[in-house]
């Protein structure tokens, strides 16, 4: 994954994830799936990015 891809369509501001291009507050990939972990979600903390990658802490 070219890491260095700001798809301006998806702007984002999750960091920590391994899919955020880091120089803006974009996504680097072409398209994420959103979903959510509620039966009935009624409010943006209902919803989640489903493509989040959590970023590894080992720099090794
Ligand atoms: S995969 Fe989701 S959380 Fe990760 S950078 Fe892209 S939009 Fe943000």
């Amino acid at each position: 994954m070219d890491k260095t891809n700001k798809n301006h369509s998806i702007r984002c501001t999750v960091t920590s994830c391994e899919n955020h291009n880091m120089s803006e507050n974009y996504c680097a990939l072409d398209t994420v799936n959103i979903g959510t972990h509620e039966p009935h979600p009624s409010e943006s903390k209902c919803v989640d990015c489903e493509s989040f990658v959590a970023k590894s802490k080992c720099s090794c």
